[in-house]
């Protein structure tokens, strides 16, 4: 079978390797779609990916064969495939299973992802794809559940208003949610023109140039002088981080959905003189990620819309490339092939 193997000398390349063989516990994978994730991107632009990992989180795909002592996942099954925890330790118990720290994921080095015609997972991986949601859907599954979970985090409510930082593809999946939970206000900034149109195209009532002269001005006549509820920081910047912290009113809450790995200064003071709490929001869990399909599935909420452009196979070592500058798609997703 084909895969995109990273090599330390040489970089992503498509190999010809074995087909994996379901083993024991084990589930084997056709894989229809995989999404290029910002994540995939960053340890991509970081170098930090080690020699023969195969990449590639955002999966669905039909079960192709399972084996000996599988229960609960059959042939032929549509499934979402996503990480899971270990079950036992009590962020799983809370169904926190992202930070698990047993957490069994897919395609960030040690267990082969899905930018491969197959693939092995084991069975509390697959999560069922509901009757009436294409795969290629499902496959944004991760995606929007990211935005979901950001909002669960800051127990966001129906009629309060938010400001996001950044109309990147996470910052556009929290944009969806925050109009899916009826938003008052929705607030972005952004700098890029395409990402501008999108954030409005999605349910920003207002999207501001993070750098323009009186920015607060702005700012208050969208929310009034009380400021909005929560803000997510969906750039992974350092500048917009700052910005989030000097700019969150009081009593409001700041959810970290960007990676962003450089350092940002905080007066403890200032947060505390304004009550303002700051949470990182890793990644969704798997109820988010259930709740998110049946959400697509009902048209809830857009899906399609956000897939820019389909590629084979062969074409995502250059894509990964590609997607380091470009600034317009949202998601890009292999088609291994059509349901
Ligand atoms: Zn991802
Ligand atoms: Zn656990």
């Amino acid at each position: 079978m084909k895969a995109m193997v990273w090599r330390n000398k040489t970089g992503l390349g498509i190999e010809e390797i074995p087909k994996p063989e379901a083993g024991p516990g084990r589930v084997l994978i056709k894989a229809a779609a995989c999404g290029i994730c910002g994540s995939d991107l960053f340890l991509y632009k970081n170098r930090v990916l080690t020699d023969g990992c195969i990449l590639g989180h955002e999966i669905a795909g039909v079960v192709e064969s399972v084996g000996e002592g599988v229960s609960g996942v059959a042939a032929g099954d549509r499934v979402l495939v996503r990480p899971c925890g270990c079950g036992q330790c009590k962020h799983c118990a809370r169904g926190n299973e992202n930070i698990c720290s047993q957490r069994r994921s897919i395609g960030f080095g040690a267990v082969p992802g899905g930018f491969a015609d197959y693939l092995c997972v084991e069975p509390d991986q697959c999560l069922p794809v509901p009757p009436g949601l294409g795969l290629d859907q499902a496959a944004l599954t991760d995606q929007l559940s990211t935005g979901l979970h950001a909002l669960k985090l800051v127990r966001f409510e129906p009629g309060q208003s938010a400001l996001a930082l950044g109309a990147g593809p996470i910052g556009l999946c929290v944009i969806i949610m925050l109009k899916h939970m009826g938003a008052a206000a929705i607030g972005v900034t952004e700098m890029l023109p395409e990402r501008k149109a999108l954030a409005e195209r999605f349910g920003a009532h207002a999207v501001f140039d993070p750098a323009q002269p009186k920015l607060n001005a702005s700012l208050a006549q969208l929310f009034g002088p009380d400021g909005p509820d929560a803000l997510f920081e969906c750039s992974g910047t350092a500048p917009a981080t700052q910005q989030a912290i000097a700019m969150a009113p009081r009593g409001a809450s700041i959810a970290l959905v960007g990676m962003c790995s450089a350092s940002v200064s905080i007066i403890p003071m200032s947060l505390f003189q304004r009550q303002i709490a700051i949470i990182g929001s890793f990644g969704n869990t798997q109820a988010e990620c259930i709740e998110c399909m049946d959400l697509m599935a009902s048209g809830g909420i857009p899906s399609r819309e956000l897939i820019t452009k389909r590629i084979a196979l062969d074409q995502v070592p250059a894509e990964f490339e590609l997607q380091l500058t470009s600034k317009t798609d949202i998601k890009v997703q292999t088609q291994m092939f059509e349901e």
